[in-house]
């Protein structure tokens, strides 16, 4: 019973809280774990996210942009401004890769008739050379009237408004040019140089000259709408007008102008400045949009939601995304994408609405740049996936912006956390351990209060035994002669004795137990007490075959004691001598006095008590369980012989050597409490 409890209990505390503590204290630490794997993963996840979302961003526009351009007249303004799409640039080509929106025509310089080119050589001759300009505008007046090819008409009208110019007649050279810009918009001159715009600028110039800023802008305008709408070829070498219709714009705005007129050369500038942008981006990805065999990629895209033909790679600029698909019969659509906008405006607001803990910043890259994105980032735990799996050679790379920040915000809560299950677990520990320690003491005193009852019986037992015997021979008449009858009377007499001081032992202790217990100071002379002990014991020692050597002193002063509690400590004392000898029988009982003290000791040859137990026998029902000696007690003398050193204000000292014996010593006080006949009562 009592070894299943011994080992129950540890086992109870490490099952119930040790492991549970530990397996918290494992988890806890794992949930926190290496932080910066644990970013990385979070980081490829974000990188899968904005991937799909990215391919859903171009499904989108360009959705969007074949259903703006799909009407049969649809004009490029149409594909105006489509920066909510991050489309930069929106393009209509048609099914050989020729460019309807903007206007980018394939031949530009015209072919002339030799009868034509003699005419005009001939005005021309007029004009520069004779200087007959009157003669020329005429000439040339009629070269457009009775031409049939309406290059040549162009070219004649535009040549007429110059003589008109020259001649300072305005209102014709403006009829000429009105006429030009109506009847032929899209022609070249043998030059290659577009007649219209060359018309705007001229009228500009007139309207400017003649202080009519208002009407210079609107023909500019016009000029640049009808580029836009595709109405107007762009093609390199345009730059040269538009350059110098910005020019025109600026000279306006300078001078001192209307607001309304302000307003309208602000927008024109912004204007010129997009269909600049335009020109650029033809010039630049023209040759990159339509490779030779353009014709032969558009056939093999089917008419589906998704078919779609990308073009990718990168410029000085950075990488570029170019992607086709069919609108209608004939025609594609295309978009060049704001890359910029995209990894700005997109990505940030995406990263910023759902990942923003982390700090990540995106970035497009392509293929070449992606080791110098990582060589730059390297300290900060980059990511670089495929941007999609269709623009092939363009990278999306991850990032965290400030990961020692980061870090150290991870660390610190790992650190919380770490601390938080530490103490957590310490605690459980803790409280586990005093449930535990509780439990124990409890099964240790009940244990202890079995042992004591059997104790105190066996105790009992035998002076009970012995009286008995006695008894039993004196009323049988058993005893031979009146030497052994003698014996057996005092023997019954000091068994007797020997079980009123037991029984003495456990109702003291009982009133100790329950605070009742007092002591009677009388001064009374310690030597005396001491041998009137040593006399009551006598008879015990003797019978035992004890040798007993005294050192009392005939009287001492007298101190303040109990006489009934000193007895009984003595006689405790005496009783262990008797109880723990074993082959030497020999006891050592001695009274002093000090200046300060007066020392009853008791000294045997016996088993002696080992260090560690020398101050735990004193505790109540605490008992040494010895292999060499059987004896029986109630673990109660020493504790009680304690109790009485208390209430007199002394002490009890021990010294004792395993197996050579123990000497237990009373120390009284000898202070100025002695007052004569002082009667105290003490608890
Ligand atoms: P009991 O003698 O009834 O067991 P005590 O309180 O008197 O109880 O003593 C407590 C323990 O101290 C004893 O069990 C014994 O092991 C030890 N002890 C006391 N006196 C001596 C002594 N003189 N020699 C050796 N051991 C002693």
């Amino acid at each position: 019973m009592r070894r299943t409890f011994r080992l129950k209990l540890p086992a109870l505390f490490v099952s119930a809280i040790v492991l549970p503590a530990l397996v918290l204290a494992y988890l806890g630490l794992r949930a926190v774990g290496d932080e910066r794997e644990r970013v990385m993963e979070e980081q490829r996840r974000v990188a899968g996210l904005l991937r799909e979302r990215f391919d859903g961003v171009i499904r989108h526009a360009i959705g969007e942009l074949r259903r703006v351009a799909k009407p049969a007249g649809m004009d490029g303004t149409a594909l105006g401004d489509l920066s909510s799409l991050f489309i930069e640039h929106a393009f209509v080509l048609d099914h050989e890769g020729r460019w309807i929106v903007p206007n980018v025509p394939g031949k530009r310089k015209a072919t002339l008739s030799p009868q034509f080119r003699a005419r005009m050589e001939a005005a021309g001759h007029l004009e520069f050379s004779v200087r007959d300009i009157a003669g020329a505008l005429a000439m040339f007046r009629g070269i457009a009237t009775r031409s049939k090819n309406r290059t040549e008409q162009a070219i004649a009208l535009n040549a007429a408004a110059r003589c008109a110019l020259k001649m300072g007649d305005e209102e014709k050279a403006r009829q000429q040019y009105t006429a030009l810009l109506r009847d032929h918009p899209m022609a070249f001159d043998g030059h290659g140089v577009h007649l219209a715009t060359y018309a705007h600028l001229r009228k500009a110039d007139m309207f400017l000259r003649n202080g009519q800023p208002h009407e210079a802008l609107r023909t500019l305008g016009d000029w640049l709408d009808a580029i836009e709408r595709g109405v107007y070829p762009i093609y390199e070498g345009f730059a040269y007008y538009l350059n110098r219709a910005e020019e025109l714009v600026r000279s306006i705005a300078d001078e001192e102008v209307t607001p309304d007129v302000k307003t309208t050369a602000d927008a024109l500038q912004s204007h010129l400045q997009r269909t600049k942008g335009r020109v650029r981006f033809v010039e630049r990805y023209g040759p990159i949009i339509v490779l030779p065999d353009f014709a032969d990629q558009l056939a093999l895209l089917e008419a589906g939601p998704d078919s779609m033909l990308y073009r990718t790679g990168h410029t000085g600029e950075g990488p570029y995304l170019i992607v086709l698909a069919p609108a209608s019969e004939h025609r594609f659509v295309g978009a060049h994408f704001d890359m910029k906008a995209i990894q700005t405006e997109w990505m940030g607001s995406v990263l910023a609405q759902a990942w923003n803990r982390y700090g990540f910043r995106a970035s497009i890259l392509e293929d070449h740049t992606a080791p110098a994105f990582k060589q730059a980032h390297k300290d900060a735990m980059t990511t670089v996936v495929e941007l999609s799996d269709r623009a092939v050679g363009l990278q999306l790379g991850l990032y965290v912006e400030d990961p020692a920040s980061l870090l150290k915000h991870y660390r610190q809560r790992r650190w919380l956390l770490f601390s938080i299950i530490l103490m957590l677990t310490a605690t459980i520990g803790f409280g586990g351990y005093l449930v535990v320690r509780d439990a124990a003491r409890e099964v240790k005193l009940s244990r202890l209060r079995s042992d004591f009852v059997s104790n105190v019986s066996h105790e009992l037992k035998t002076p009970l035994t012995s009286i008995r015997l006695y008894a039993e021979t004196l009323l049988m008449k058993r005893f031979r002669g009146e030497t052994e009858r003698a014996h057996c009377t005092e023997t019954i007499l000091h068994e007797s004795e020997r079980l009123s001081r037991l029984v003495d032992n456990v109702l003291d202790f009982s009133r100790i137990e329950q605070g009742r217990k007092t002591y009677q100071l009388r001064n009374e002379d310690l030597a005396d007490v001491a041998r009137s002990c040593l006399d009551l014991f006598r008879y015990r020692l003797r019978e035992e075959g004890f040798i007993v050597r005294t050192d009392i002193p005939a009287s001492l002063r007298p101190i303040p004691l109990d006489r009934d509690g000193v007895t009984q400590a003595i006689l405790n004392l005496l009783n262990n001598a008797v109880k723990y000898s074993a082959e030497k029988k020999e006891i050592h009982f001695l009274v002093c006095d000090t200046v300060d003290h007066v020392i009853v000791e008791v000294a045997d040859q016996g088993i002696g008590i080992p260090k560690q137990e020398q101050v735990r026998i004193f505790d109540t029902f605490y008992r040494i369980e010895s292999d060499r000696l059987k004896v029986s007690g109630a673990g109660l003398g020493l504790t009680l012989v304690r109790h009485v050193m208390d209430a007199h204000q002394g002490r009890v000292e021990v010294e004792s050597t395993v197996g050579q014996g123990s000497a237990f010593r009373l120390v009284f006080p000898q202070g100025k409490s002695n007052v004569k006949d002082e009667n105290r009562n003490v608890k």
